[in-house]
Formats: structure tokens, C-alpha cells, sequence
């Protein structure tokens, strides 16, 4: 580590609001890097995903076993990165809960868990997960799915005070992401650009939860009078005066919020814009400010300091979302103190932190989107005659789903190496007026994504014209060599360029990753295994089945002189519904839990198998008068209304409305219209939906599950297995 990093993290370190040294740290926690302690769900307040332990290294590796466990009862995905503070783990899981353990023996200290209104369900578009906790001044602070944020007492988890961060409740708000502390105030944004959302993020006084400020992504309708805050006049300027200010235009901050306490800033990733095709959300184009951006805001004032717009206009659902990392590096002979932020739109950017300065943008996936990033204007050289789909269908590459995503990748100083998950695939893209196609509608998007992964396999059964237009796109050939593929990758942040990568099992399959000093790297699998490799070659040095899938990223912390591992398991988050057949939730169920390692450790208990699949069971008789067109008018009902959650996928974590019992079939009316199985997650629709309607959609239903059991039934006959999942995959990251 040069000198420069050790000052820049002592400054870190003396800012700091969770305690740098920890009661044990020693020597190595005066870097502000994490050492015993994890003080936030990045490790340090530059969120670089590395600890500076080493007592768990390449030589001793392979004796990791599992030193506790906690099963958290639940079947949804967990995301979020646990907290240490002086042996104490602290971590959230669905919909916002907080868990307290003892980090040694994972004895449970305490459990928070929110109210939370079910109904919220009704746009969530990534399942009801929750990306972690932050700890200071005694605290812990949270956010449910339903933007009430709570700070708890950090001994007890009792609510100290609650606020409600979401600003319109009749839009479609919801909040998943770890709140960030900067200075005196709690920082935390909301979710849901898919939806009517108007990107937001918000500050609150630690101590009281009393609004500090807040910064909106997007303007309102100019219509309606002055813009809320300074920032919003020159954003105004980009966007077409009749943009879709009805739907709130998105750039919603869902996740990546640094504070830097070297400049006083508070760096946000905002969001995608609504709907996602910039020629329905703003119809005579224009950047969009600030969607798609890094902005940095006084985090006194809330006021913007500088922005960086990654992808202006975005067209795609890019964001720029994705985990920010705040270190310094030696730039062209120079050492600046700079952010690494690679968002999903497949470039890895390198700026300086305290003005927003590009310094570098390099592809680190297959991109056609723009043709690179001009270094002098910082602004990418767009190819709309490869990207933009307004006037036919494109392949675009990288994907919705994005080159990187949540999904949080380590920096290690010591090798100068990013370290991450990386995922490159494209989507064909194509405009869908007047009609609703099955399997793709995103509410409030006018665009059909097809994923490159499946795109051979579904071209043949789309309509001709669409899908000889997309079979005659040069990207076809990209298509054809590489559907699809996701890597754990070290990249060189400078080139773009991969030192080493593993291949994983498929490409949804794009956990965490955590670097050590220990000369390690850690990152699960959806395939249920634990994986730990060589940082400097990416040798694999040691498998754990777990049989759990794992899409969060581990993390480590030194208690009673033991160093552990921690990392959360369960399969969930974007495109939830439909369980990857590779994965071991699907194999085995998804009950979430959080594993727990250290060396000398014991195995870890495997969830059985899953009984194999049955046909679906006999539905009941159509009810009279249902006709062909009661069943489409159903189907249609159902893809705008239900088929985001119930992929009717054979072993979904929603329930597959293929295979209804007698009980729920009776029940259809009283489960959709009357809210029967709120407490479960399902909301009522009673405000969208009459009894006619949902007759129809059940009439679909019993339609579809008489089809799926006859299938099945000639399937059994034939002796094949029952469980090929379809193709139907939603986009909704
Ligand atoms: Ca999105």
C-alpha cells in the first residue's frame, strides 16, 4: 500500500463514525481498511470489500469449515453484506428485518422486524430483498420495502425513531438499500424506476430521523411550478418540456451511496429512466439529467456538487446503480483519490472523486451501445444504428440485467486488482405499441427485452416480421459465438483488462466478492458453493458445497482471536420468480440463512432434495359461459397484472399458478380482490381489478394448468422429466 492510500484511509479512519480500531484491531486497522471490525456493508467507509486479516490464507484454507449458522425462516432472496462492531454481527434480510448475532457462537442477540404493508408488493420489481445495515452512534439504521426507515437501539434493536422517506404514497415506491451515515444525517434513496416512480434520495437527522435534505434525480412537470430544489433547473434542460412527468421519469438511487468524508461529499448512483425507451419518456430526446449518473451532493446541504452522466438519455435500464468503490490510485503518473464504479451499461470508469474528473472508461464486456467514451468530453459515442430500437428491433449489448449489477466486487490495494462478478449478454430489444406482449412487459415500459441466453430458442416462435428482423442484426454472430456468460473476473481498473476469471455455472449466477490480505478471494455460488481462490492467479483453492444458493458477498471479521467468514444464502432478487435449474434452490429449496466459517469448522448441514415434480393436479371445470376470449382477456390480465412475480415456473419461489390445489382454486376471488393472503406477500387488487376481470384471469389460469397437466401426463408417458423450465424470463433489474 503506498503512502498516499495509508493517509487518505488515516483521514478515513479519524472521520470515521463507527470506530475504526475496533477494541482489537492492531496495527493494520490504523488503515481504515477493515480489520477485526466491519463497519460497513462494504468493510471500510470506501466500501473496497477487503480486510486486512490473515489468518485465513493460502496456506491454511483448506481446513474452512462452517463455524455457525442461522436459518432466517424465510424462502426470499437476501442480498445485503452483514456489519461487524466489536463481535458483534449485524445484518438484514427480507423486506428490511435486522438480525443481531453474536459473532462467535451465533447466538441471536435481537431481531427487528418492520411492518411492513404487503401491498408493497405490487412494485417490488426485484423480490423483497435488502442490501444491509449501517452502524453509528449506537444505532443501527435500516429501511423496510416500504421506504419507512427505522434506526434501532444498537444493543436492544428497539426502535429509537422511524421516518417515512418515501415522498408521494401514491406512487410506487419501495427501498432496499443500505442507508448510508455522512456527517450528521443518514442517507438512503428509493427503488422502483420500473414503476411511476421520481428518483429521490433523502437525509435524516441521526439522532432524530427529522428530514435534512433531500435531492430528486429527476424534474417534476414544469407545469406545476418552480422545481424543488436549484440543481433541477439545468436538468429541466434536458428533457422534452411533455416528458412522462405523470410517471415520475425514474433515476430511482437503489443502492450505491458512498459518503466520502475527504470532500464532505456524498456520492449517489441513480437510477434508469421510466419508462425505459427514451422516445416515450422524453420524446425529443435529451440527456435526461440526472438519470443514469454518479451525482456528488454536499452532504450538508443535499446540494449538487458535481455529476457525471454515464449514460445519458439511458435507453436501456443501464443505471448506474451498481456498488461504487472510494480509493486512490496513480493515474498517468499521478496519485488521486478516485471512485471505480462499473455500472451495467458493460464500461469500468475511473474518476476523480473530488470534481467528477473522467480518467478512465473502458469496456470490460462485449458493448455496442456506444462506440467508447470520448476522454476529452467524457460523454460516450452513441450508436443509435446499432442501439437505438425505436425504429426496429436491436440486439443490445450489454443487457438490462447489466455487465455488473448489485452485486458487490472487492478492490485490493495491494495488487491494484477490481475483483467482481461479470456478466456479458446482450438483449434484443423492440418497441411493443398498442399491444402487450406476453413474457417481457415491464409496467410502464413500452420495450420487449429478449435475453441473448435464450434468443435462438425463441426466435423461431416469434412473429415473422419481428423475428426476421432481429435474425438479419449483425450482433447475431456475437449471439451465436457467446449467447451469454457470467465470470469472476480480476480487471485491471486502468485497461479494462482481465488479469484472471472464473467461469460460473450459468449467467444469472454472479455473487459477491470479498479480497483479503490473506491473499484470498471469496465469493458463493447459486449452485451452492463457497469458493475461495488464489487473488493473485485465481486458482481455486477450496469448494464448500453449502447447498444453499449465494448471490451476496461475503465478509470477515476477528473475534476471540478467530477470524471468520460470513456471507448470506438464498437465491431471489432480480427476475426472483424463476429458479435458475443450476441453482441449488432449485434443487433444494431456497430457506434462507446466513453461514458462518473459520478454519478447523465443521460441514455444513445440506438441505435435502426437493421431491420430483408431479403433474399438475386436475383443475376444476371452467365456469359456465367462459370462452376462448374470456381465457385471452385473462392472459392479458394476468401478464399486465400477476406474471411479474408468478413466472409460473416449475419450482419458482412465488407460487406456480400451474399447479393451484382444489382450496386455492376456491378461493381465487377472495385471494385477489380481498387481500386473503396478504400476511403471505400477495397484495389485494381490488382497486385494479373487478370480479369480472379476475374471473377471467382464473379462467386463464384453469386453462393454462389443463394444458400444463396434459403436457405433463404425455411427458411422465414418454418417461422424460417434468421439469424443463420454459423460457419465459422477465427483465426487472
Ligand atoms: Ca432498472
Amino acid at each position: 500500500m503506498g503512502e498516499g492510500m495509508k493517509r487518505f484511509l488515516g483521514t478515513l479512519c479519524l472521520l470515521a463514525l463507527a470506530s475504526c480500531s475496533g477494541t482489537s484491531g492492531g496495527d493494520k486497522a490504523e488503515t481504515g481498511l477493515a480489520a477485526d471490525n466491519w463497519v460497513t456493508p462494504g468493510g471500510d467507509i470506501g466500501k473496497s470489500h477487503y480486510s486486512t486479516l490473515t489468518d485465513i490464507n493460502r496456506d491454511n484454507v483448506g481446513t474452512l469449515g462452517l463455524a455457525w449458522q442461522a436459518e432466517l425462516g424465510t424462502g426470499r432472496g437476501l442480498e445485503a453484506t452483514p456489519v461487524v462492531i466489536d463481535g458483534v454481527l449485524y445484518t438484514s434480510g427480507v423486506a428490511g428485518r435486522v438480525y443481531a448475532y453474536d459473532g462467535a457462537s451465533g447466538k441471536e442477540l435481537w431481531r427487528f422486524e418492520p411492518p411492513v404493508d404487503m401491498q408493497v408488493n405490487r412494485t417490488a420489481c426485484c423480490d423483497m430483498v435488502n442490501r444491509g445495515v449501517s452502524v453509528a452512534r449506537g444505532k443501527v439504521y435500516v429501511v423496510a420495502l416500504d421506504g419507512w426507515m427505522y434506526a434501532l437501539d444498537q444493543k436492544s434493536g428497539k426502535v429509537v425513531w422511524k421516518a417515512d422517506t418515501v415522498v408521494d404514497r401514491k406512487r410506487g415506491d419501495t427501498s432496499t438499500g443500505a442507508p448510508e451515515v455522512a456527517g450528521d444525517v443518514v442517507v438512503i434513496g428509493n427503488a422502483g424506476a420500473e414503476y411511476d416512480v421520481r428518483g429521490a434520495v433523502s437525509a435524516f437527522d441521526l439522532e432524530t430521523g427529522k428530514l435534512a435534505w433531500r435531492f430528486f434525480v429527476v424534474p417534476r412537470d414544469p407545469k406545476l411550478g418552480p422545481q424543488d430544489h436549484p440543481d433541477l433547473a439545468p436538468a429541466l434542460k434536458t428533457w422534452d418540456p411533455n416528458s412522462r412527468w405523470d410517471i415520475g421519469g425514474g433515476g430511482a438511487p437503489w443502492d450505491a451511496i458512498n459518503y466520502d468524508p475527504e470532500t464532505g461529499l456524498v456520492l449517489v448512483g441513480t437510477g434508469n429512466g421510466g419508462p425505459y425507451a427514451t422516445s416515450k419518456r422524453s420524446p425529443s430526446g435529451g440527456d435526461n439529467l440526472y438519470i443514469g449518473s454518479i451525482v456528488a451532493l454536499d452532504a450538508k446541504t443535499g446540494r449538487l456538487k458535481w455529476h457525471y452522466q454515464e449514460t445519458p438519455g439511458d435507453n436501456w435500464d443501464y443505471t448506474s446503480t451498481a456498488p461504487m468503490i472510494l480509493t486512490r490510485l496513480k493515474v498517468d503518473g499521478e496519485e488521486r483519490p478516485v471512485v471505480l464504479h462499473a455500472p451495467k451499461n458493460g464500461f469500468l470508469y475511473v474518476l476523480d472523486r473530488r470534481d467528477g474528473k473522467l480518467l478512465r472508461a473502458n469496456p470490460i464486456v462485449r458493448v455496442n451501445w456506444a462506440d467508447g467514451v470520448d476522454m476529452k468530453t467524457g460523454r460516450p459515442r452513441l450508436t443509435p444504428e446499432k442501439a437505438d430500437y425505436t425504429s426496429g428491433p436491436k440486439i443490445v449489448f450489454p443487457s438490462t440485467t447489466g455487465a455488473r449489477n448489485w452485486h458487490p466486487a472487492a478492490y485490493d490495494p495491494e495488487s491494484g486488482l477490481y475483483i467482481g462478478s461479470v456478466q456479458d449478454m446482450g438483449n434484443a430489444i423492440y418497441m411493443t405499441p398498442g399491444q402487450k406482449p406476453h413474457q417481457t412487459k415491464m409496467l410502464n415500459n413500452d420495450a420487449a427485452l429478449l435475453f441473448t441466453s435464450d434468443l435462438q430458442a425463441i426466435l423461431p416462435g416469434l412473429p415473422p416480421p419481428l423475428r426476421d428482423a432481429i435474425a438479419a442484426r449483425p450482433e447475431m454472430a456475437w449471439v451465436k459465438a457467446n449467447p451469454s456468460g457470467t465470470e469472476l473476473r480480476a480487471l485491471d481498473p486502468l485497461t479494462g483488462k482481465t488479469r484472471w476469471a472464473y467461469k460460473m455455472a450459468g449467467w444469472q449466477d454472479r455473487g459477491g466478492a470479498l479480497a483479503t490480505a490473506g491473499g484470498l478471494v471469496f465469493q458463493g455460488s447459486i449452485d451452492g458453493h463457497f469458493r475461495v481462490f488464489d487473488k493473485a492467479s485465481g486458482k481455486l483453492l477450496k469448494q464448500i458445497d453449502t447447498g444453499s444458493s449465494i448471490l451476496a458477498a461475503p465478509m470477515t471479521y476477528k473475534v476471540g482471536g478467530v477470524q471468520y467468514v460470513a456471507v448470506m444464502a438464498a437465491w431471489g432478487g432480480g427476475g426472483y420468480p424463476y429458479v435458475p435449474p443450476y441453482s441449488a434452490a432449485y434443487k433444494r429449496g431456497n430457506q434462507g440463512r446466513i453461514l458462518v466459517f473459520r478454519l478447523g469448522g465443521g460441514p455444513v448441514p445440506i438441505p435435502p432434495e426437493l421431491p420430483a415434480l408431479e403433474p399438475a393436479p386436475v383443475p376444476p371445470a371452467q365456469a359456465a359461459g367462459v370462452t376462448p376470449q374470456t381465457i385471452a382477456q385473462g392472459m392479458t390480465l394476468f401478464m399486465g397484472h400477476c406474471a411479474l412475480c408468478h413466472a409460473n415456473q416449475p419450482r419458482s419461489i412465488t407460487p406456480d399458478l400451474r399447479r393451484m390445489s382444489e382450496g386455492t382454486h376456491a378461493a381465487f376471488r377472495q385471494i385477489v380482490l380481498e387481500g386473503l393472503l396478504l400476511p403471505n406477500g400477495m397484495p389485494r387488487w381490488d382497486d385494479r381489478l373487478n370480479a369480472k376481470d379476475v374471473d377471467a384471469i382464473h379462467a386463464y389460469l384453469v386453462d393454462l394448468q389443463a394444458k400444463t397437466r396434459a403436457a405433463e401426463l404425455e411427458k411422465q408417458k414418454r418417461g422424460q422429466p417434468l421439469d424443463t423450465p420454459g423460457l419465459t424470463i422477465l427483465s426487472n433489474y
